[in-house]
């Protein structure tokens, strides 16, 4: 071959060599581009297997540096999303998101416990679940006017007391975030106080306002009279009582309420005891011209409680039963066998006590009517509930207005271990 043949093939040969080369990297770059828009699509983590491109190694290191930055991103994000939405789960407030248009795209188990396991399912539209005007109304200004708004409502008719607090969503146009406080119990409790501070007041102006008098009548005269002073002395005494009275079942209460006083459980037969309390009672029944009956099997099995304070318990169920049932009618103490423990009661065929005032009785002062209930704290029932409570039962009451009461509570039969 002569030389400008030679020299032609050689340059052909690199000319094919450099085409060559070409087309490979022109391949290998199409699978990269390939990948990273498989990527671009892809919601999971992905790692590129890097391709044996020779000359492309640092690009393809530079985008396996990128993904593995970007995969441990996402995973940062995924995990403080899914923290985030535990919280919310978990929250004791209520939690729904809703769109422009007011459909709800999210609702807390909070939310559906304040306004309904149904009526609260996502999907449905903010006025149908939140279904209070004042509400829904709150929800509409906020978002016309794309300002947070917080104000309380008062739900009579469910016996709720809610704050709402409604916050724009600044990233959906429309949008926005609603959290529902249930206030109903802190409400409670601060008319429980208030009403103790002015059932406490009213109770000792009674009391108060007569010794007052008594005395002022003595100071005016009445102390000439031996007889009249006598007599003004003695009511002065019995109002004093009355203090008393009151005073140290307000300071048993309170030990009560705060654990200071302990239970000592013992063993004993809920015979014994009954009977106990059968022999104290028996003569204010009959003072009262009453029927006292006392109902309890020898069978009843041994229990493993404070007897004394049970003693205390129905020894004040018993005088109750005694002042709210008339002459000529019948006052019972039993004590059965239920299903998990023996049932004591105290039952009476007395005057009642009306449906609307049973969940009330158990407060401290309260008084189905004053009138008819005559002298007492009104703490005896608070006090009797707390000491049952204190040995691990519920003190419970069933009535019908002018036909009787029944006072129970169950003391669950203790275990092997401790008889
Ligand atoms: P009180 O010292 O006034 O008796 P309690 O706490 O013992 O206070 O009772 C609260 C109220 O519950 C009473 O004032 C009365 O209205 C009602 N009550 C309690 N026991 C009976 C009963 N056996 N029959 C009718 N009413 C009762």
């Amino acid at each position: 071959m002569t030389l400008p043949g030679i020299v032609i093939c050689a340059l052909l040969l690199a000319l094919f060599g450099l085409a060559w080369h070409h087309w490979q990297l022109r391949r290998r770059l199409e699978a990269y581009a390939q990948q990273l828009r498989a990527l671009s699509q892809s919601t999971q983590a992905v790692t590129i297997v890097p391709a044996n491109v020779a000359g492309l190694e640092s690009l393809a290191s530079a985008i396996h540096a990128i993904l593995t930055s970007l995969n441990q991103r996402q995973a940062t994000v995924e995990a403080e999303r899914d923290r985030l939405a535990n919280i919310i789960e978990q929250l004791a407030d209520g939690v729904l998101i809703a769109d422009a248009e007011g459909i709800t795209r999210f609702v807390n188990p909070a939310a559906r416990r304040i306004f309904g396991q149904t009526e609260a399912a996502p999907g449905r539209s903010v006025p149908q679940i939140l279904r209070h005007h004042r509400l829904i109304e709150i929800w509409k200004e906020a978002c016309a006017e794309r300002e947070m708004r917080v104000d309380t409502v008062e739900w009579p008719q469910r016996r709720l007391f809610l704050q709402l607090i409604v916050v724009p969503d600044r990233h959906v146009a429309g949008g926005s975030l609603l959290l529902v406080q249930d206030l109903t119990r802190v409400r409670h409790l601060e008319t429980v106080r208030r009403d103790f501070v002015n059932n406490f007041a009213h109770e000792l102006r009674t009391p108060l306002a007569a010794i007052s008098a008594l005395a002022e009548t003595l100071q005016d005269g009445a102390l000439e009279d031996a007889t009249v002073a006598r007599r003004f002395l003695e009511q002065i005494r019995q109002e004093v009582d009355i203090l008393n009275h009151m005073t140290a079942e307000l300071l048993a209460l309170a030990r009560l309420e705060a654990g200071q006083e302990p239970v000592v459980a013992r063993r004993f037969a809920p015979r014994d005891l009954l009977q106990r309390v059968h022999e104290r009672m028996r003569f204010h029944a009959e003072r009262a011209g009453l029927a006292f009956h006392l109902e309890c099997p020898a069978t009843l099995p041994s229990l493993y409680a404070d007897d004394n304070q049970l003693e205390r318990v129905l020894v004040n169920l018993l005088h109750n039963a005694i002042k709210f049932t008339p002459a000529g009618g019948e006052v019972t103490l039993l004590a059965t066998l239920a299903q998990d423990g023996v049932r004591f009661a105290v039952r009476d065929t007395g005057i009642g006590i009306p449906a609307e005032d049973l969940t009330r009785i158990f407060e401290r002062f309260y008084r189905v009517d004053r009138a008819r209930s005559g002298e007492g704290s009104g703490l005896g029932l608070a006090i009797a509930r707390h000491l049952v409570e204190a040995n691990g039962s519920k003190l419970e009451v069933e009535s019908v207005e002018g036909r009787g009461s029944t006072f129970s509570f169950v003391i669950p039969l203790p275990q092997e271990s401790v008889l």
